[in-house]
């Protein structure tokens, strides 16, 4: 049992991915508001980008505890495009990652004495550094809890999922609708073409049993039907929605984020000047990029409704000649009285705006889960990994959105583009997805609310890590 006035470490550990690291930060200024030193360890290759950003001044304003970064190397060059090279990436980290993060805690073992390491399911190998050094472990699953018992149900067998063979089978699973093999995370779809990533995610599943606490960013309310139905093989402790404050309608204590490209602000301003709930806010997160022809059909569309829209158009790390990622030409110049387009902007901030809308999404799970605690419609656009499941929960189970459906070469014309738009501001489901995702607005701001299901949960995790209340699973 830690001493009173003992100081208290935790080790996160996460690779650098914006949609990894926001909801670790999330859940690092939780503990640091509680009185816990918090270290992140995330990938060399991102030291720059993000000291460079205001993730180098993580300031606590309620307690003393500090937060620290530290940097583990992956093996691979800054410059490597780790994006379009996942299973390069995947085997180099897997290799040279944990010696690297063993050596973090021995060289700081003087100075920080860790009492628990939080790692993400993208992180499984830390679960086995943890153990080397006899810390004590809990996962951050960092998508919703549906994808957990998905998962949880494909690598151990559980039920059967659609093959190659048999693309038809449908998925049943407790607490969830039925999906089909269109819904499946790219990950552990049939034609999955990321092998080594299909390792990662066994092995995350293989630890399971041995970490403390599977900890889910989502909350009670949003998905209790999977999560009592995994509760029986395996629980996971909802503490979500791990979200900027701001986002809560609550005061920061802990300052600064861990963007990792400067936020354009001045778009703030310019929603000051539009009118309630009249602007289309588009962007598809960090990583997604779309091709010339996909980003001419939404151009063409939004241009088409004739209302007002900012859109984050992130320039592609790798340009290629055909324009992937890139707006039509022109584009800007013919809409400035119309839109706005910036390169990254503040989407706490953005969202959280009375001007806004509606949300075209690739539905990366922390745009979706702001989306849903600030109760804005969605237009869901997924690609891969986590998102074409998330998009299902949207329209199945939260009911406060539209999915924009591809054509056989899997294009989104603008025609369709433009119907989304039209059925989600004004068609005749649109008071019922405002007033679902009111409700569920509502019901994010319960759970994190002092006796609320997810701060209950904290609490017991945090009891836990000062180990006046060890839980045993
Ligand atoms: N984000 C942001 N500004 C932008 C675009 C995205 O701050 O202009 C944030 C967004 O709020 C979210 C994260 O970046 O927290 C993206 O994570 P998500 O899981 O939605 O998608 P990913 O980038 O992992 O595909």
């Amino acid at each position: 049992m830690v001493q009173e006035n003992e100081e208290v470490h935790v080790l996160m550990v996460t690779l650098a991915a914006q949609g990894n690291i926001n909801p670790m930060i999330m859940l690092a200024k939780v503990l640091l508001s509680k009185g816990i030193h918090v270290t992140l360890a995330t990938t060399e290759a991102s030291r720059k980008r993000l000291l460079n950003s205001s993730a180098s001044s993580i300031t606590n304003t309620a307690t003393n505890s500090k937060f620290y970064w530290e940097f583990y190397s992956d093996g691979l060059s800054d410059d490597f495009d780790r994006v379009n090279n996942i299973e390069v990436g995947v085997k180099s980290i897997f290799t040279y990652s944990p010696p690297s993060v063993s050596n973090i805690i021995k060289k700081l073992s003087d100075v920080r004495k860790f009492s628990y390491v939080i790692y993400n399911p993208f992180v499984p190998w830390a679960f086995d550094v943890a153990v080397e050094h006899n810390i004590p472990c809990a996962m951050l699953w960092i998508q919703p809890c549906a994808l957990y018992a998905m998962y949880y149900h494909f690598y151990n067998d559980l039920s059967p999922f659609p093959t190659m063979e048999n693309p038809d089978i449908p998925i049943e699973l407790p607490g969830l609708p039925v999906l089909c093999m269109d819904d499946m995370p790219s990950f552990i779809h049939p034609s999955a073409p990321f092998p080594l990533c299909k390792t990662l995610l066994t092995s995350m599943i293989k630890n399971l049993d041995k970490v403390k606490w599977v900890l889910g960013n989502s909350f009670y309310d949003l998905e209790k039907d999977v999560i009592d139905a995994i509760d029986q093989l395996h629980p996971i402790t909802p503490v979500g929605p791990l979200v900027p404050p701001i986002i809560l309608g609550k005061e920061e204590s802990v300052k600064g984020n861990a963007d990792m490209w400067n936020a354009d602000d001045s778009c703030l301003e310019w929603l000051d000047k539009k009118s309630n709930m009249s602007v289309i806010y588009i962007s598809f997160g960090s990583l997604s990029v779309f091709s010339a022809e996909q980003m001419e059909n939404i151009a063409l569309a939004l241009k088409k409704t004739n209302r007002p829209f900012l859109w984050v158009v992130k320039p592609p790390e790798n340009p290629t000649a055909d324009g992937k990622g890139e707006l039509p030409k022109g584009f800007i110049e013919d809409t400035k009285q119309q839109g706005l387009v910036v390169t990254w902007c503040s989407q706490a901030k953005v969202l959280s705006h009375p001007s806004i809308a509606c949300f075209m999404s690739h539905c990366g799970w922390n745009s979706l889960l702001e989306a849903v605690t600030l109760g804005v419609p969605v237009i869901a656009l997924p690609q891969w990994t986590d998102q074409p499941a998330n998009a299902k929960m949207l329209i199945h189970v939260f009911k406060m959105g539209i999915k924009l459906r591809q054509e056989a070469n899997g294009i989104i014309s603008k025609d369709e583009v433009e119907r989304c738009i039209l059925e989600i501001t004004e068609g005749p489901m649109a008071k019922e997805f405002k007033k679902n995702a009111t409700h569920w607005k509502d019901a994010a701001r319960k759970a994190v609310a002092c006796g609320g299901s997810s701060d209950k949960n904290l609490d017991l995790f945090i009891s836990d890590i000062r180990g006046f209340s060890p839980k045993s699973l």
